[in-house]
């Protein structure tokens, strides 16, 4: 069975039970240009279904990790995704195309799962809120440490002022 598959049986022949599940298993290919949710890491989905006229009503949070490299110093950065979702998953073969369904007595939540994750990945991925980022003179990266770069960089002629507001 796939990991996030939940059996409906259950809920389709009592439409006023509700099931509870936890689920943890792995995405694939969730990702974006400079952040990701790496194949191995473990993706948390919890919630409810429902029974509703329409079908199927799921709601829930999604918890995971992120990585990826900051893109002010190109360390390695990584974080929390959390989210939270509430959709209508629909028998196969109604409704519209675009929303989601399930099969029979078979609700996968993996795609919605891998929806939401890619949804909330970092697109500007940073190591820290406060990154310093690199010198972009001698590529030092500056939350280690300064570089000579900007003194050299100083014109000469602002010399005498910049040393005044040093003071
Ligand atoms: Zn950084
Ligand atoms: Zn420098």
């Amino acid at each position: 069975m796939k990991p996030f598959a939940i059996g409906v049986t259950k809920l389709i022949k009592d439409p006023a039970s509700v099931i509870h599940f936890e689920l943890q298993g792995t995405l694939k290919d969730a990702y974006v240009t400079f952040s990701k949710v790496a194949d191995d890491e473990l993706v948390v989905v919890s919630g409810v279904v429902e029974s509703v006229h329409q079908g199927l009503l799921v709601s829930g949070e999604i918890k995971t990790r992120w990585q990826g490299s900051c893109v002010r110093c190109l360390e390695d950065a990584s974080g929390v995704v959390k989210v939270h979702f509430r959709e209508l998953f629909e028998p196969e073969g109604v409704g519209e195309e675009d929303t989601y369904h399930f099969d029979g007595d078979v609700l996968d939540l993996t795609e919605l799962a891998k929806d939401f994750v890619v949804l909330e990945l970092p697109i500007v991925p940073l190591c820290a809120s406060d990154c310093k980022g690199l010198c972009v003179t001698c590529g030092q990266n500056l939350n280690e440490g300064t570089c000579d770069c900007t003194k050299d960089d100083i014109d000469p002629r602002w010399s005498k002022l910049s040393s005044l507001s040093d003071g």
